[in-house]
């Protein structure tokens, strides 16, 4: 356990699983003023007011090495040329020094030269630069630049990229077939038709750090880069608890039947809209059985084959890769301290 200064000068206390990538960053949602137009006006209109732009994913970096996040006046003149007077704006609530933030979609912006097949990378590594901004401002793919950024400006980042990417994929009433309206300043669509409402939304998944003694369960998708492994990981399904979904997974996946099953914490993975759930759990038994239409490859790792992989010295084991959750729970597992 530690304590973090948060938001104003309240002190809360989280667990080590908390102090991860989208963790948390003290982020004031302020949701009780989404519903009033006029205070959204008037939060947009104070000198401090900052806006994110996101193009198709990517939030706006800046700096060298487009290292931390840009957060623009509400009034550039490249938002108000990109997003004009329509009201698109989505309120994200107030920093940690009461500033009020908004999220703005860029991606009707069509830049002069697009790699639309690395757009659709794991690692997407291409950076775009609109002309009304900065040379040294770029769109950049937030799971490459995850790690550069402060646990407030990376919530503000997942925030956005989720509640934007939400907008693209739900534009219409699921119960009718109907255009929706944006409403609660960006939080919710309402039908104009059938009056339904719709909320953004969140899909679970659990990952696990499934152990077996002095061992971790590991296992590798068809089309990863050689030698990276990773904790398994899958979707809850609708009616199931996260304990069950963690047995139900890794027995699909692997065979090995899972006894207890602990959980550790909760973290957004806005990519494109997931909560991932972290948990461990005991492995009752240790044959591994995969399904190939699920994973390529299952294996147990020693504690110690662990470490030689984290120093970069096994001969077939990569290690995890920095940022990701599956990094975090097993650099904590080797050093004793999951909590
Ligand atoms: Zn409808």
């Amino acid at each position: 356990m530690r304590s973090v200064a948060c938001a104003r000068t309240e002190v809360i206390i989280v667990k080590l699983a908390e102090t991860v990538t989208f963790g948390g960053g003290g982020l004031d949602r302020a949701a009780h003023l989404r519903g009033d137009a006029d205070a959204m006006a008037r939060l947009a209109a104070q000198p401090d007011a900052r806006c994110l732009p996101v193009w198709r994913g990517k939030p706006l970096m800046r700096g060298e090495g487009v290292s931390e996040l840009a957060l623009l006046p509400c009034d550039h003149p490249a938002i108000l040329s990109e997003v004009g007077s329509r009201d698109t704006r989505v309120f994200l609530g107030h920093g940690t020094d009461g500033a009020p933030l908004f999220a703005v979609d860029f991606s009707t912006w069509e830049p002069e030269h697009v790699d639309a097949e690395a757009l659709n990378l794991f690692l997407d590594p291409t950076e775009q630069r609109h002309p009304g901004l900065p040379d040294d401002h770029a769109f950049a793919e937030l799971r490459r630049i995850m790690t550069r950024l402060t646990p407030l400006d990376a919530e503000i980042a997942a925030t956005a990229k989720a509640i934007i990417g939400w907008h693209h994929t739900h534009g219409f009433c699921a119960r009718c077939g109907t255009r929706s309206d944006v409403s609660q300043a960006g939080w919710q669509r309402t039908c104009p038709a059938c009056k339904s409402h719709h909320f953004p939304r969140t899909d679970p998944v659990v990952i696990m750090l499934i152990t077996h003694g002095a061992s971790v369960l590991m296992g590798r998708s068809p089309g990863w880069p050689e030698g990276m492994y990773s904790l398994l990981a899958g979707f809850v399904e609708p009616g199931e608890t996260l304990e069950a979904a963690v047995r139900r997974e890794v027995f699909e996946e692997t065979g090995v039947r899972v006894g207890a099953v602990g959980y550790l914490a909760s973290q957004p993975w806005p990519l494109p809209a997931s909560r991932m759930n972290r948990c461990s759990g005991e492995a009752v038994s240790r044959e591994i059985t995969i399904d190939p239409a699920e994973i390529e490859d299952a294996i147990w790792v020693s504690r110690d084959e662990m470490m030689t992989a984290f120093a970069g010295q096994h001969p077939v084991l990569k290690p995890a890769r920095k940022g990701a959750i599956a990094h975090f729970l097993i650099r904590n597992w080797l050093a004793d301290r999951l909590d």
